[in-house]
C-alpha cells in the first residue's frame, strides 16, 4: 500500500448520555447550526434534547432509499439559500452520515455532488461537521467517504477525501435502543464484512489490520451473545463500527462489496442487507467466514430473503455483471489482477442466481 498522510476522526464524545454534552463540542459563534436528522426521529422527541438555538435549522432526511446525488444537491440548495452555516450535525445511520458529510463539503466548495464523486476532488475543508450515529456498523461516522448513487452513470461512489472526515463525533449508545432487530443485525454485519474482506485481501496495511482484527473480535462477541442489543453490546458495536470505519480508508475491500453494489444498483437492495445476502452466496471464496456468519445469524434468529436473483431477464444479469466487475480494486485485492478469468460472466451470474 502507498505511504500517505492519514486522517482519522480525532475528537469524540463516547458513552451513555453523551448526547446531552453536544453543546460543548459545537463551535462557538453567531453562525447557525444545521441539524440533518433521520426521518425516524421526526416525532420531535430527540429534537427536544438538542441545544437548538434561535436561527438554527432542522431538516428531517428521508432514508427510505439510499442517498442519491440529487437528494444531496436538493438539501444543499435549501441550506445555501439562507444565512451562513457554522456547523452541520448529522444524526442517523450511514445514509444520514453520508448526506451530512456531502452537504458540508458542497457548502464550502460549491458546485454539485456529482462533481466530487471520485478520489481527492474536494479542494477545501467543508463546513465544521459533527456526526451522531443512531445505528452502528457502516463505519460512515469514521470513514473518508460518503457514498451516493449516481443513476445517470450507473454507479455508487463517494467523495473520497480527507475533507469528508467528520471533525467530531458523539457516540451515545442510548440512541440505538430503538433500532429494529433485523436492521441492527444487517447494519452491524457491515463492520464484520468490511474487516474480514480487508484481512483476507492481498494488499494490506498494518494499521488497518490491527483495527480490523479488534473490530472483528468485538463483532464475534456481540453477535454470539444472548442479547446482541443490550446496552453493553450497543456500546461495543458503536466502538467496533468506529474502528472498522477508521480501517476502511487504509484498506481495500474484497468480493462482497462489488457484488453488493451490483444488487444495490440493479435491484435497489439496501447496502447492509445486500452484503449479508452476498456473503451467504460466497462460501467457495470465504468458507470460514460464511460458516461463522451463518452461526451468528442462527444464534440471533435472523432470516435472509431468498430467490432475489432467480428468473431475472438476461439484460438484468448483464447489468448485475457490469455493476460488479467495474470494482476492479477490491476484486483484484481478493483474487489477484487476473480476477476476470475467475469471475467470468457465467460465474458471476451463477453466484447471483444462488442469492
Ligand atoms: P440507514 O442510515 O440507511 O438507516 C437504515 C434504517 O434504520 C432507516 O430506515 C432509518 O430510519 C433507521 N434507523 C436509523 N437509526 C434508527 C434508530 N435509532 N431507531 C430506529 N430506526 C433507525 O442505515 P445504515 O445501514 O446505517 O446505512 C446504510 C448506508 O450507509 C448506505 O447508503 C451505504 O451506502 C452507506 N455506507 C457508507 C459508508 C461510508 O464509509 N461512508 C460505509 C458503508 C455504508
Ligand atoms: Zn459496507
Amino acid at each position: 500500500m502507498p505511504v500517505r498522510l492519514t486522517k482519522t476522526v480525532g475528537e469524540y464524545l463516547l458513552g451513555l448520555g453523551a448526547l446531552q454534552h453536544i453543546d460543548k463540542i459545537l463551535p462557538d459563534g453567531s453562525q447557525r447550526t444545521v441539524y440533518l436528522i433521520d426521518h425516524f426521529f421526526s416525532d420531535g422527541v430527540l429534537l427536544a434534547r438538542l441545544p437548538v438555538r434561535h436561527g438554527d435549522s432542522v431538516f428531517y432526511v428521508d432514508t427510505r432509499a439510499e442517498p442519491t446525488i440529487e437528494q444531496v444537491d436538493e438539501i444543499t440548495t435549501q441550506i445555501r439559500t439562507t444565512v451562513p452555516t457554522g456547523a452541520i450535525v448529522g444524526i442517523g445511520g450511514g445514509s444520514t452520515m453520508d448526506i451530512a458529510k456531502a452537504v458540508s463539503n458542497l457548502l464550502t466548495n460549491g458546485g454539485a455532488a456529482a462533481d466530487y464523486q471520485g478520489w481527492d476532488l474536494v479542494k477545501i475543508p467543508g463546513t465544521f461537521k459533527v456526526g451522531v450515529p443512531t445505528i452502528s456498523g457502516t463505519g460512515a461516522e469514521a470513514s473518508r467517504t460518503c457514498v451516493m448513487i449516481n443513476n445517470a452513470r450507473n454507479l455508487k461512489l463517494g467523495m473520497n477525501s480527507d475533507h469528508t472526515v467528520f471533525d467530531r463525533l458523539v457516540l451515545d449508545p442510548e440512541l440505538s435502543a430503538s433500532v429494529p432487530r433485523q436492521q441492527y443485525f444487517f447494519t452491524g454485519m457491515d463492520t464484520y464484512i468490511h474487516c474480514m474482506e480487508s484481512l483476507a485481501g492481498r494488499y494490506r496495511q498494518p494499521f488497518a489490520d490491527a483495527l480490523s482484527r479488534q473490530a472483528l473480535a468485538m463483532c464475534r462477541e456481540i453477535f454470539s451473545s444472548e442479547s446482541m442489543q443490550s446496552i453493553e453490546n450497543r456500546e461495543k458495536l458503536m466502538v467496533a463500527s468506529f474502528l472498522g470505519g477508521s480501517a476502511i480508508g487504509n484498506s481495500i475491500l474484497g468480493l462482497v462489496h462489488p457484488f453488493s453494489a451490483g444488487l444495490s444498483m440493479v435491484l435497489h437492495t439496501h447496502h447492509c442487507l445486500a452484503n449479508c445476502i452476498v456473503l451467504d452466496a460466497l462460501d467457495e471464496f470465504y468458507p470460514r467466514e460464511v460458516e461463522e456468519f451463518r452461526r451468528m445469524q442462527d444464534s440471533q434468529r435472523v432470516e435472509l430473503p431468498r430467490g432475489l436473483c432467480r428468473g431475472l431477464r438476461e439484460a438484468q444479469y448483464q447489468s448485475l455483471y457490469d455493476a460488479t466487475i467495474v470494482h476492479s480494486k477490491p476484486l483484484a485485492n481478493a483474487l489477484g489482477e487476473e480476477f476476470r478469468s475467475i469471475l467470468t460472466f457465467d460465474k458471476v451470474t451463477e453466484i447471483f442466481r444462488r442469492m
